[in-house]
């Protein structure tokens, strides 16, 4: 069995899986997963159920680094994760956080444009992970964009294994995240559920333009 899952009794004696957050929050394996406030530990909820040790993965959007930081930590010694971002800052500050955590030679950081990905790597990868937006702390008119975010989704597509998943955490609250709300989501929206299953998920009890997350798998 995984080693995230676990088992518990139940009366008749008989054992079942425990659920996907009890076993996500358990493991101190990787970085603390905080309590479920918005779609970021969402995703590492996600990371933890679909990313196993060896795999490859690819960080869409570094930003500072902490969601590279996570799937390097995931997929260990054997694996590899791609990061992009096209800001020099990012790269450099996720270049700082892995090197401080000794996890550099895990990554491959990449100062381009997620809609290259096609050209830095090949598939299959278990992961693609966007957080869009702008850099938390940085300049807040660099933002990603609906024309670029689409050409690497359509990308993204074509490196999943089957069985894997790209997740995005959308920002429709920022200047512009509008535009790129409408984007993606009709990109997830149209995509054929015979060899694709397209879910949205949102936290109900905050405000109407919060961050929420898409996650898509390849069914095929
Ligand atoms: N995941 C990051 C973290 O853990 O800190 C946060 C990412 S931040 C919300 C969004 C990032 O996307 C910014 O650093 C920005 O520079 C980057 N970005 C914008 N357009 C991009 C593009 N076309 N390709 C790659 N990164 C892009």
């Amino acid at each position: 069995m995984h080693p995230d899952f676990k088992q518990f009794p139940i009366p008749s004696g008989e054992r079942q899986l425990i659920l996907l957050p009890y076993a996500a929050m358990t493991s101190n394996t990787v970085s603390d997963i905080p309590l479920l406030r918005g779609p970021v530990p969402l995703s590492r909820l996600f990371v933890r159920c679909f990313v196993s040790e060896g795999d490859r993965v690819v960080d869409a959007t570094c930003g500072n680094g902490h969601d590279t930081l996570a799937l390097a930590e995931r997929t260990g010694s054997n694996g590899r994760v791609w990061g992009f971002d096209i800001q020099e800052q990012s790269i450099a500050e996720t270049g700082r956080r892995l090197s401080e955590a000794g996890l550099a030679d895990r990554v491959t950081l990449v100062h381009a444009g997620h809609e290259e990905m096609a050209q830095h790597l090949n598939g299959p990868v278990k992961l693609v992970l966007f957080n869009l937006g702008y850099l938390p702390g940085g300049d807040r008119r660099v933002i990603t964009r609906p024309a670029t975010t689409g050409i690497a989704l359509d990308q993204t597509l074509k490196l999943l294994a089957v069985g894997g998943i790209v997740i995005v955490t959308v920002y429709p609250g920022h200047e512009g995240g509008g535009a790129e709300q409408k984007s993606v989501d009709d990109w997830a929206n149209a995509l054929d559920p015979r060899e694709y299953h397209s879910w949205r998920m949102g936290q109900v009890n905050v405000v109407s333009d919060a961050p929420y997350t898409l996650l898509v798998q390849k069914a095929a």
